[in-house]
C-alpha cells in the first residue's frame, strides 16, 4: 500500500495539532487504500494518538534514540514511542544529519532499535547539491543506504525510505519526477543487491517540496510508492490533497 506521510518538524503545539486533525480527520475519512502517515513533534504524539482512536491514520515520531533507558538528557526511548501507539519512526532526516551532526554510525543504531523494538523506521537519505553537481547521487545514496542497514542486511524489507535531495528540502524547488524515478529505482536494485531474498516490501517514498499541484506526477512514477511531506503537511487542507492527488 503506498505510502503518504506528513513530517511537521517543529511546528504545531499540541493544541494546534488538535485543531488541524479537527480540519483533517473529517476530509480523509474513509480512505483505505493507501497508508496516511502523521509524525508530529513528540510534545504533540499523546494529544494526536488520542484523537486518532477509530481513525486508520497511522502515529509517528521524527526521531529516536538507540538506548532503552538512561541518563541521555533530552532524548527518547523506542518503549516510551510504543506505549504512545507510535508505529513508524523518521531516521536519518537530513535536518539531523546536517543540523544536529547525526552519523550514519548513529542511523544505524537508530534503525537497528527501531527493529528491535518493532517500530519500522522511515530511513531518509539524499545527496546535497554540491553532490549533484558533481555526479555522486548515487554513490552517496548507496552509502548511506549500505551503512544504515550495515550488520542487519536481512532486514530490508522491514523498513521504508525516503529518497529527500537535500537540495529539495523546503526549497519550493522539488527534483524532477523523472530525476526521483532514476534513484527510485536504484534504490530498489540496491536492496535486492544488499539481500538476496529481499522480497520487495519496501517502499520507497520521494520527499523534497511535495505540494498539492506535483504530488500526483511523482505518484504516478514507477517506483515511487509515497511521499514525505514537510511544508506542505502543516495545512490540513493541502495534506489532504496530496493523499487524494493520484
Ligand atoms: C521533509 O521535511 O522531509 C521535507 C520533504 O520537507 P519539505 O516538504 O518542506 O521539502
Amino acid at each position: 500500500m503506498k505510502l503518504i506521510s506528513a513530517n511537521w518538524k517543529m511546528n504545531l503545539t499540541p493544541s494546534q495539532s488538535l485543531a488541524y486533525l479537527q480540519k483533517f480527520l473529517p476530509l480523509v475519512e474513509g480512505i483505505k487504500d493507501r497508508e496516511i502517515l502523521l509524525c508530529p513533534p513528540f510534545t504533540s504524539l499523546c494529544v494526536v494518538k488520542d484523537a486518532l482512536k477509530g481513525s486508520s491514520v497511522k502515529l509517528g515520531a521524527q526521531n529516536c534514540y538507540y538506548e532503552a533507558k538512561g541518563a541521555y538528557t533530552g532524548e527518547v526511548s523506542l518503549e516510551m514511542l510504543k506505549e504512545l501507539e507510535v508505529s513508524y519512526v523518521i531516521v536519518g532526516h537530513s535536518e539531523r544529519r546536517w543540523i544536529f551532526g547525526e552519523s550514519d554510525e548513529l542511523i544505524n543504531k537508530k534503525v537497528i532499535s527501531c527493529l528491535k523494538a518493532g517500530l519500522r523506521p522511515v530511513l531518509c537519505v539524499g545527496e546535497k547539491l554540491e553532490e549533484r553537481e558533481a555526479g555522486l547521487t548515487f554513490k552517496v545514496v548507496e552509502t548511506q543506504i549500505r551503512l544504515a542497514l550495515s550488520g542487519i542486511e536481512e532486514y530490508t524489507d522491514s523498513l521504508d525510505i525516503a529518497y529527500e535531495p537535500v537540495w529539495a528540502i523546503g526549497t519550493g524547488t522539488p527534483a524532477t519526477p523523472e530525476d526521483a524515478q532514476l534513484v527510485h529505482a536504484f534504490i530498489k536494485d540496491l536492496l535486492n543487491q544488499i539481500n538476496s531474498k529481499h522480497q520487495g516490501k519496501t517502499r520507497v517514498l520521494y520527499g523534497g517540496s511535495v505540494n498539492p499541484k506535483n504530488a500526483g506526477e511523482f505518484m504516478s512514477m514507477k517506483d515511487v510508492d509515497g511521499l514525505l511531506v514537510g511544508g506542505a503537511s502543516l495545512d490540513p487542507e493541502s495534506f489532504a490533497q496530496i493523499v487524494k492527488s493520484f
